[in-house]
C-alpha cells in the first residue's frame, strides 16, 4: 500500500481497521486536557476499562464473604490462578498444562534457573545477549555465584558487530557451537528492550538444544506483541511480565512456560510450595510434597487473587481479538509510523535513524542524531509519551490495541514542529 502523510489518509486506515473499537475499552491519560498518543504500551501498557470491575468483584467477595471466599466466591480464590492457564496459553502457543502465573517476572526467572540452569564442572557456561536488561544481568551474575563460579568466567555475551544495532542470528549460532560442551543455558530476551529486536527464537532454540544446553527466553517484550510458539518451538522454559503489552497494571503477576515434557519429573530440581502440590490433597496438610501434574507445580505461594483479577481482565480482550489479528494491525501501524518518520526526517532535514531491524513487533528505537533529550521533552510536554534511553535513544511502540493510524499522524506534526522550534 502506498502510504501518505496526510490527515484524511490516516483517518482513512482507522475507518477500515477492524481493531477500531478496542481503543474504547482503554482509558487514556490527559494532557492538556486532550488524551495522549501513547508510545509506551512496551513498558507499562494503559488501563482496560473493564479492568475495575474484576477487582471489585474480588473486593466485594472480601467483604461480604471473607474466608469462605477461598471456596465460595463466584470465582474462588483458591483456584483462581488456574483462570488465566488457558487464555495465555494461546497467547504463547503453549498447551494450557504448560503454562501458569505466578510471583514477578525476575523472580519467577530465578525459579526456573533453579531448574534449569545446573552447572557441572564440564558444562556450566551461560549465553546471553549482550547488555542484557539490568534485572537479567543482575540475576545471571547472583546464580552463578551461587554455584560458587565467577560471572567472568560463566557468562558469555553475544556481541554486536561493530557499527551494528542489531545482532545477527548467525553470531548467534555460532556462539553457541563455539562454547558447546561447556553450554549449560541460553537465556535471552526474545525482544530486545533497546532496540526492539525480535530473535530467531526456534533457530536459536533449536541450535541450543543441538550443543545440549537448556534454552530459555524472557518475553517480557515478546508476550502479547509478537506471535509465539513455545511448544511447537521446543523451548525448556520462558516467563514474562504482564503489565506491558499485556495492560495488566503496575507491577503485575508473570507468566510462566514450562515445556510438556518436564512435567511429572523427579529428576527436576524446583523450590517448592504448599500451592505446587496436587490441589485434591492440598489441604490435607500431609508433609510429602505431591506436584500438580502442570506447571502448576512450579507454584509456591497461595495466588495474590487482587493482582490476578486485572491479568484475567486483560486476557479477555486477547482472547476476544487474538494474536493473528493485533499482529496484522501491528504490522501496517508499524510500517505507516516509519513511514511518517521518514516523511519528516526529509521535510526537516533532520537527522535521525531507525536503530530496529527488520526482525520486530510494536518498537521502533529511534536514534536521534541532533537534539536529543529537548526533543523528548517536547514531545513530552506536547501530549506525546514515548521513553528515553541514553544515550540518545527514543522508544516508540505503538501498541495495536489502542492506537490509532491518526495518532501517528499527528505524532508526525508535533514532532517536526519540536525539530523546527528547537532549532
Ligand atoms: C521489563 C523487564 C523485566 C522486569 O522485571 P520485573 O521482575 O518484572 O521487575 C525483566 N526483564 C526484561 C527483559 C524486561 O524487559
Amino acid at each position: 500500500m502506498q502510504f501518505e502523510n496526510k490527515l484524511d489518509f490516516a483517518q482513512g486506515l482507522d475507518r477500515s481497521d477492524p481493531l477500531r473499537k478496542y481503543r474504547d475499552a482503554f482509558y487514556f491519560p490527559k494532557v492538556n486536557e486532550k488524551e495522549v498518543i501513547y508510545f509506551t504500551g512496551n513498558s507499562l501498557g494503559l488501563q482496560p476499562k473493564h479492568t475495575q470491575k474484576y477487582i471489585d468483584e474480588v473486593m466485594t467477595d472480601w467483604k461480604e464473604l471473607a474466608v469462605e471466599g477461598h471456596f465460595h466466591a463466584e470465582k474462588p480464590w483458591w483456584d483462581y490462578h488456574e483462570r488465566l492457564a488457558a487464555p495465555l496459553a494461546k497467547v504463547v502457543g503453549a498447551k494450557t498444562e504448560e503454562v501458569t502465573v505466578m510471583n514477578t517476572l525476575t523472580v519467577n526467572l530465578h525459579l526456573l534457573m533453579v531448574s534449569f540452569y545446573r552447572p557441572t564442572e564440564k558444562r556450566y557456561k551461560i549465553l546471553c545477549e549482550e547488555k542484557a536488561f539490568p534485572s537479567d544481568q543482575y540475576m545471571f551474575q547472583s546464580q552463578v555465584r551461587f554455584h560458587g563460579l565467577s560471572p567472568e568466567e560463566a557468562i558469555v555475551e553475544i556481541k554486536k558487530r561493530p557499527g551494528e544495532h542489531y545482532w545477527r542470528t548467525e553470531d548467534v549460532l555460532a556462539k553457541i557451537n563455539e562454547i558447546g560442551e561447556e553450554l549449560a543455558l541460553v537465556l535471552i530476551g526474545g525482544v530486545n528492550y533497546y532496540n526492539g529486536q525480535v530473535f530467531d527464537i526456534p533457530t536459536i532454540t533449536k541450535e541450543g538444544r543441538a550443543v545440549g544446553a537448556n534454552v530459555g527466553w524472557d518475553l517480557a517484550h515478546a508476550v502479547g506483541n509478537i506471535e509465539l510458539k513455545l511448544h511447537d518451538w521446543d523451548v525448556d522454559f520462558a516467563a514474562w511480565c504482564s503489565y506491558k503489552y499485556m495492560n495488566s497494571g503496575p507491577g503485575n503477576a508473570s507468566g510462566v512456560f514450562v515445556n510438556q515434557k518436564y512435567l511429572n519429573r523427579k529428576d527436576i530440581p524446583r523450590f517448592e510450595g504448599w500451592w505446587g502440590t496436587k490441589k485434591e490433597t492440598r489441604f490435607l496438610m500431609k508433609p510429602e510434597f505431591e506436584p500438580m501434574e502442570n506447571a502448576d507445580a512450579w507454584q509456591i505461594s497461595n495466588a495474590p487473587v487482587l493482582s490476578m483479577a486485572p491479568y484475567l481482565a486483560s486476557l479477555e480482550l486477547f482472547d476476544e481479538v487474538g494474536m493473528k489479528a493485533l499482529v496484522e494491525k501491528r504490522d501496517r501501524l508499524v510500517a505507516y509510523l516509519e513511514f511518517v518518520l521518514k516523511e519528516i526526517d526529509k521535510e526537516v532535514e533532520s537527522t535521525f535513524e531507525v536503530i530496529t531491524p527488520k526482525d520486530r513487533g510494536c518498537q521502533l528505537s529511534v536514534f536521534l542524531h541532533g537534539q536529543g533529550r529537548p526533543i523528548f521533552e517536547y514531545l513530552m510536554q506536547h501530549g506525546v509519551i514515548t521513553d528515553w534511553r541514553e544515550p540518545n535513544v527514543i522508544r516508540l511502540a505503538p501498541a495495536p490495541f489502542y492506537c490509532s493510524y491518526e495518532d501517528m499522524y499527528h505524532f508526525g506534526q508535533i514532532l517536526k514542529k519540536g525539530i523546527l522550534e528547537l532549532a
